[in-house]
């Protein structure tokens, strides 16, 4: 037998039995997503290095030591698998002009890319739900995202406070972060002794990354570290104070967290996380905040911008902790084929009644022939097919089949006339939803 190939570590198949879950999660998503008005946007997976280079930062984990760079062997071009999504979205709305007409909310579904050490949520291949709002100053905006994700937390039986819990920040302006940056480098230069390799790099280049850390013997260090909340002005303080009083209006509770930096360069004033203790060590589902020299950092006109990243192999593990599964999708019927000779004469009235909407799996003859009638029933059976239909030699000669129900011992069998499909079709459709 030749070699067996597996998936690259860190990188996931799907099944089918675990893509139903999935599917639902998208598809309530989608539904939340298009209810508050954002429509779906695509960029491609590979960009040019630069472009995270430039738009995530140099002092960062993402472009320090988690991107998938390679150099195209075919013009020498330097390449990367997109990390996060939100600056292939930036380059892209740059590029098209696409805030030429106005403010934009846009969404986009996919993988993203991180040469991390693989454990429980955390891979090396992942899906993002990534959301921004570009072209409003906020907060109201920045309010609305984060309403937008209780109710998708909502959608899906999540309970926020109970399941995912959210914690808010204010990054304020860079001249801000200067001052803050200076007071902290200070702080962290009289502890040098307890500083890691990590944040020994950045004490001089990115001193804020510090506070991002998970090296519990820094804790205390990073605890007592002068707060950038106390450096903020006027304007952002009112960009802030305006935040937290339209999500008080809204009921919905939050922490003020002055650790929270987030692990991104291009980050100011509202940011934000959603986390679950129901996660373990990765705590984090969802993670966003504003970025409003970003467009301009990438070559466009300044303009404003907000998003967020959602974690979805994290949500869908917070959702089977918490118990919650998506609701069971079976088959409308399940064709019963006892004569593989009929077969001419059932595909097309299968395909044809798929045509008009219902959802038919049909018994396909294995190699040693189509099984006993016993056989196929057990396979309807376990399909959760609300009906058989049973394409029989004796019912096809009349120009009828026979609709058994599987699902309710008290319902009749009936046969039903194939000369009229929309008929058939509708008669069928109470046997499914009687
Ligand atoms: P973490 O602190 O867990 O490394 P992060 O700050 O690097 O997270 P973001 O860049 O904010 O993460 O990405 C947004 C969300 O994407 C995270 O909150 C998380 O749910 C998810 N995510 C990030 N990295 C991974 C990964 N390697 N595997 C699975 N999900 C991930
Ligand atoms: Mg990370």
């Amino acid at each position: 037998m030749a070699e067996k190939l597996v998936a690259v570590k860190g990188m996931n198949d799907l099944l089918p039995e675990a893509a139903a879950t999935w599917e639902w999660v998208e598809s309530r998503l989608r539904d939340v997503l298009a209810r508050w008005g954002y429509r779906n946007m695509r960029t491609p997976i590979v960009e040019p290095t630069a472009l995270f280079v430039r738009g995530i930062g140099e002092v960062t984990d993402i472009v320090e030591k988690e991107m998938f760079s390679w150099t195209d062997a075919m013009n020498g071009d330097a390449l990367t698998l997109r990390p996060e999504a939100t600056a292939g979205m930036v380059r892209a709305v740059i590029e098209h002009n696409a805030l030429y007409n106005g403010p934009l909310r846009v969404w986009q579904m996919g993988p993203m890319y991180r040469h991390e050490r693989p454990q429980k949520g955390r891979q090396r291949e992942f899906n993002q739900l990534d959301v921004e709002a570009f072209g409003w100053p906020g907060p109201d905006v920045d309010a609305e995202l984060i309403l937008m994700l209780r109710a998708m937390w909502r959608e899906l039986g999540l309970v926020e406070g109970r399941h995912v819990t959210l914690e808010i920040n204010c990054l304020g302006q860079p001249e801000e972060r200067e001052k803050h940056r200076a007071a902290l480098i200070a702080h962290f230069e009289r502890h040098a002794d307890v500083l890691d390799e990590d944040a020994k790099r950045r004490l001089h280049t990115n001193p804020l990354r510090i506070l991002d850390t998970k090296n519990p013997a820094m804790a205390a260090v990073v605890d007592a570290a002068p707060k950038l909340i106390d450096f903020l002005g006027p304007e952002s303080r009112a960009h802030f104070d305006g935040l937290r009083a339209l999500l008080d209006a809204a009921g919905l509770a939050y922490t003020v967290s002055p650790r929270l930096v987030r692990g991104l360069d291009y980050y100011g004033l509202t940011v934000f996380e959603w986390t679950s203790t129901l996660l373990g060590a990765q705590s984090t589902v969802c993670g966003g905040g504003r970025y409003d020299r970003l467009v301009e950092t990438l070559g466009g006109k300044p303009a404003p911008g907000i998003g967020f990243g959602m974690g979805l192999e994290r949500l869908l593990l917070i959702l089977a902790a918490a118990g919650i599964e998506a609701p069971a999708a079976a088959p409308d019927a399940y064709a019963v084929v006892p004569d593989a000779a009929a077969m001419p004469r059932v595909l097309p009235l299968v395909a044809a009644l798929r045509e008009r909407g219902l959802a038919i799996v049909m018994h396909a003859a294995a190699k040693e022939g189509p099984g006993s009638m016993k056989s196929q029933f057990k396979r309807a059976d376990a399909s959760g097919a609300r009906v058989a239909l049973v394409f029989g030699a004796d019912e096809l000669a009349q120009g009828m089949v026979a609709v058994k129900p599987l699902r309710d011992a008290a319902a009749a069998q009936r046969t039903l006339p194939l000369a009229d499909l929309d008929a058939l079709v509708a008669a069928l459709r109470v046997s499914l939803h009687p």
